[in-house]
């Protein structure tokens, strides 16, 4: 009758410590679950889905710190939808935020996975191209321009298109921080602006040889 007791106890204890390791898994398991949700949601644009202007920030400090170290500058180009106040009067927020899903959609399709699109502002994107050249910088601004502007939006109120303006800028070995670069990017959008939109302007090919335009 002994050995059947401690036959029986052993047997419990045993099943007991099977069910702790059991739970105490799932617990591990569930917590991490949870972590990877939250560190999706930190580096997400809701409305979107690309990645948001903390994590572009983050980037670009890596990259800039990369860049001191190995002189090689990824491409940063500054994105903004042309006229979009307008077609939010228009046609209303809804085919707007429409309009935002949509074109970074196609934005997203027509780059490689190693180049990342962030959202900066309300219509305002940062695109970085890792270990970009000339060549693909202004082919791929130029397929930007022409896919986003190809998209039609069929609203009750009618059917439009819509644009985008481009503005790139590299690093230099005199910045000081990737903020310079971010501000040369923002000058070369602001000039497509100025040429009428839906256009591409690289800062130190079309701006840097035209001082006046500065
Ligand atoms: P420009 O061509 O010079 O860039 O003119 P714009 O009208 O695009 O620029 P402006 O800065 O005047 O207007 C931006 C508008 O974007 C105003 C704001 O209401 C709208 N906007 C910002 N975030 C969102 C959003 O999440 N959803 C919608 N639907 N609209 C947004
Ligand atoms: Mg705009
Ligand atoms: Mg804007």
């Amino acid at each position: 009758i002994k050995t059947v007791m401690i036959s029986i106890i052993s047997l419990m204890v045993l099943v007991f410590t099977v069910d702790i390791v059991v739970i105490l898994l799932s617990y591990l398991r569930r917590t991490h679950q949870i972590r990877e949700f939250i560190e999706k949601e930190t580096r997400q644009d809701n409305l979107t889905g690309t990645f948001n202007r903390k994590s572009g920030e983050e980037f670009l400090s890596t990259l800039f710190h990369q860049f001191q170290e190995s002189g090689q500058s990824p491409l940063i180009m500054m994105l903004d939808l042309d006229n979009f106040k307008k077609t939010n009067d228009t046609y209303g927020h809804d085919v707007g935020d429409e309009v935002l899903r949509r074109t970074t959609q196609e934005i997203l399709g027509r780059i490689r996975s190693a180049d990342k699109l962030f959202r900066w502002g309300g219509e305002e994107f940062v695109l970085l191209f890792n270990g970009a050249d000339k060549d693909y910088d202004s082919t791929l601004a130029t397929k930007i321009l022409t896919c986003v502007n190809r998209l039609q939006f069929k609203t009750d109120k009618g059917s439009f298109h819509t644009s985008v303006s481009i503005g790139s800028a590299l690093f230099r070995t005199t910045d000081t921080s990737w903020h310079q670069a971010l501000k040369r990017a923002d000058m070369a959008l602001y000039h497509s602006k100025g040429k009428g939109r839906n256009y591409y302007t690289n800062y130190d090919n079309d701006i840097e040889l035209n001082p006046s335009l500065e």
